[in-house]
């Protein structure tokens, strides 16, 4: 899945293409603006360059993407009744019609369909369990939700039919019973809202989710007339990227060994070359794929010898930390090596506590370093202490 490029001075790298001179870039532009990609200098509409935190120098000492290229207005809805291709402009909204045949696109609830909600304006602890229930009828021009008056079981995070009982008499004021073809339902105030919209403080409830929604459209792509799916791989996806960062690597390259050039490479394959980001138990973290990518980097961006890379890349480890210290050793002797504490780490380590699991590895180091030296770790556990159900 990619554009040809008629010059053996643009090469692809894991998506991205660099550009080593001035006339690969004219090629290269040219190539991508008669594929049909719309493509912006981002020394001039850059989101650092608007926001005043860069000069179009430092962006091209610092070897930032200089240029996108985008398929534009590519994505279609496609209504399932009349099979046309159809705006994305409010395809999901409760209620919203095909402009070609006016069947209904999408409906949040119909009947049967299941909500899990609280009451709002109430006080909740985060793993406090939702009431769920089934839907009968939603009357959003009244704004009444009309509920089977049974109590729908879940997993933790329901509650139960007793639970729910009491949750409901706690906040009776908010619901009423009426009867309807000899049965109750239960009926509150719920409206529909659209984006935008101010809240409407009547409505009563906060859904969590809604299973069983009435969907009448698919969402696809559709470049030089035909049709590709919106998620699939292989032959039914679109032939070539949706968008590119092209980079001129004329003004940085090529890079010199140094004890932090691991971290660009790290960065060239959209990778973490911080050891304390990945898991510490020695599971893989990436394919031996991963390290050909990389190598396509060295051998044309720096002055590392790329013959070596290719022989002996083949023995790096494939879990992050050991990966990257071999990525690191080979870039250079003295290389060091970033490993943050990080909240993933503290996360895995309760999680593995709370199953009776042993912590292997770097695990356990990584964990007391993320308990005591991240800060969002700590942001994280003074809110769980604040937040724990009564
Ligand atoms: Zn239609």
């Amino acid at each position: 899945m990619t554009v040809t490029i008629p010059t053996n001075d643009a090469v692809w790298v894991a998506g991205d293409l660099y550009c080593k001179t001035p006339e690969a870039l004219k090629i290269a532009l040219e190539t991508l603006r008669t594929t049909g990609y719309n493509v912006t200098d981002q020394r001039i509409d850059g989101y650092s360059i608007k926001e005043g935190r860069t000069t179009p120098e430092q962006m091209e000492q610092n070897g930032w993407s200089l240029w996108y290229a985008r398929l534009d207005d590519i994505d279609r809805g496609k209504c399932k009744s009349c099979q046309s291709y159809i705006s994305r402009q409010g395809i999901r909204m409760h209620g919203h019609t095909c402009e070609v045949c006016g069947e209904v696109t999408f409906y949040e609830m119909i009947e049967g369909s299941t909500i899990s909600f609280r009451f709002v304006s109430t006080e909740h602890g985060w793993f406090d369990p939702y009431l769920r229930m089934t839907v009968k009828r939603w009357d959003t021009d009244a704004g009444w939700l009309y509920l089977e008056r049974e109590i729908e079981p879940g997993g933790w995070s329901i509650m139960t039919a007793e639970q729910a009982e009491v949750y409901l008499d706690e906040h009776s004021a908010k619901w009423e019973l009426v009867d309807e073809d000899d049965r109750q339902l239960i009926k509150l105030r719920f409206h529909l809202r659209h984006m935008g919209d101010p809240v409407n403080d009547e409505t009563v409830i906060e859904p969590k989710d809604i299973f069983g929604h009435h969907i009448n459209y698919d969402e696809v792509k559709v470049w030089e007339g035909k049709e590709y799916s919106q998620y699939a791989f292989g032959d039914k996806a679109l032939p070539i990227p949706e968008s590119i960062s092209v980079y001129e690597s004329w003004h940085w390259a090529p890079l010199e060994a140094s004890p932090t050039l691991h971290e660009r490479i790290f960065r060239a394959v959209h990778s973490v070359s911080d050891a304390g980001y990945w898991y510490q138990d020695g599971r893989q973290a990436w394919g031996r794929d991963m390290y050909e990518r990389m190598g396509v980097f060295v051998r044309h961006f720096t002055t590392l010898d790329a013959d070596k890379w290719d022989r002996e890349s083949f023995g790096f480890r494939l879990d992050g930390p050991g990966g990257i210290a071999d990525v690191a050793q080979f870039c250079h002797p003295d290389a060091v090596v970033e490993n943050q504490p990080n909240i993933g780490n503290f996360l895995v380590g309760v999680t593995k506590a709370i199953r009776g699991e042993r912590l292997v590895g770097e695990e356990e180091a990584a964990f007391k370093a993320a308990v005591d030296g991240d800060p969002s770790t700590q942001d994280f556990m003074r809110g769980m202490n604040q937040r724990r159900p009564k």
